[in-house]
């Protein structure tokens, strides 16, 4: 076997998670759920007898999707609506979009009209965590969620069907953090785009299926001699777009110390706790996840934490990447640079959207990035 066999399995469920959908749905007869990152509970849609997919819309080029949805959406939004329109989320048996910014509220609206025979919910998540009835509020809108859901597969999510996804997504979240372990001792071998492949196709996977090809690979790898040498690096972004980025870092040197991802360390950080009501412990693990730019928390709150994470990562630097058009991400953004600059961490932020097509642009702007901070690492 090669020894890019094991990895191969993760690269090509996150291109095509579609046939393996298809499979999934013939052996168990059960309903594929799609839902918009992030921040959807894919142990609801699991325990209710479903195989959640997480859909992005990075890399797509748009083109019907505009006839539907304003020029000034992000990739992200636009992306997986034309995935739709395009046919190419036809094994989808419903769609689940969260409430996280004006964009996925006016995607909902567009949603329900464009496919009206799709079933079709949105999740209400609150925006204001710090408010005092946020919990109880989304309490409230997980157990209609759940509810929903259940009348949709015909299917009990019972509590102790919750507790059995909560197992078995802390025992994939908790590989996945040694996953990150393991790339900041040997990035060659668990370079940052195996690791991105790796984390981001367990959530359009089966999640059992993915902890089995997971035990192959090649865990007990020595650490790198030369990764001393490479570039720690910190990432504040929500997916990686233009999909090359991964690559593009690998080849430049860096190793990724900590990111903010969505479809990245922000999906595995945090685990449900086990043992008592079910739809508590989804809210505890809601509310400690890094808060998500369209959420409203005090500036200071959410430039302190950022700042923490950064200095605990022991990153040289700090690359923001902000989608384009992302109202929510423009809101915080200005706020955190300034923060780095007042400690004094160097920074390299950069408006990114596969719609540019500017990979070439963003490469240079890497390269002096790199080649600055490799000046600072001893
Ligand atoms: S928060 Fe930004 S990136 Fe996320 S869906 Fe809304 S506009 Fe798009």
């Amino acid at each position: 076997m090669s020894a890019h066999a094991p990895w191969h399995i993760f690269e090509q469920t996150l291109h095509d998670p579609w046939t393996l959908a298809a499979e999934w749905k013939q052996q168990t007869g059960g309903p594929v759920i799609g839902h918009l990152l992030p921040d959807v509970p894919e142990e609801l849609i699991h325990a209710a007898g479903a195989l959640p997919i997480a859909l992005t819309g990075a890399g797509v080029r748009a083109a019907r999707a505009h006839a539907l949805i304003p020029g000034y959406t992000c990739s992200h939004a636009m992306g997986v609506l034309e995935r739709a329109l395009t046919g190419q989320l036809e094994i989808l048996d419903g769609m689940v979009i969260p409430y996280v910014c004006d964009t996925t509220r006016n995607l909902h609206h567009i949603w329900r009209r464009a496919f009206p025979k799709m079933w079709c919910e949105f999740l209400r998540l609150p925006k204001r965590l710090e408010h005092p009835g946020a919990r109880d509020y989304l309490k409230e809108e997980f157990s209609r969620m759940r509810e929903a859901l259940c009348r949709h597969t015909h299917r009990a999510a019972t509590d102790e069907a919750l507790e059995e996804s909560f197992c078995l997504y802390n025992k994939s979240r908790a590989k996945l953090r040694e996953a990150y372990e393991r790339h900041r001792k040997d990035p060659s071998t668990w370079s940052i785009r195996r690791l991105h492949a790796l984390v981001a196709s367990a959530q359009c996977a089966p999640r059992d299926l993915h902890l089995q090809w997971m035990e192959r690979l090649p865990w007990n790898t020595e650490a790198d001699e030369a990764s001393h040498c490479r570039v720690p690096l910190y990432v504040r972004g929500k997916i990686w777009d233009p999909p090359e980025l991964p690559e593009l870092l690998d080849g430049l040197g860096f190793v990724v110390v900590g990111d903010e991802m969505v479809t990245g360390y922000r999906s595995v950080g945090e685990d449900v706790h086990l043992g008592g009501d079910p739809l508590e412990a989804l809210v505890e693990r809601h509310m400690r996840l890094i808060p998500y730019a369209g959420y409203h928390l005090s500036p200071r709150e959410v430039v302190d934490g950022f700042l923490r994470r950064v200095e605990q990562s022991g990153a040289a630097g700090v690359l923001i990447l902000d989608p384009k058009f992302c109202e929510a991400a423009g809101f915080d953004s200005p706020d955190l640079r300034q923060g780095l600059r007042r400690r004094g961490v160097p920074l390299l932020a950069l408006e990114t959207s596969d719609r540019g097509g500017a990979v070439g642009a963003l490469r240079v702007r890497l390269e002096a990035f790199a080649e600055m901070l490799s000046q600072t690492v001893p």
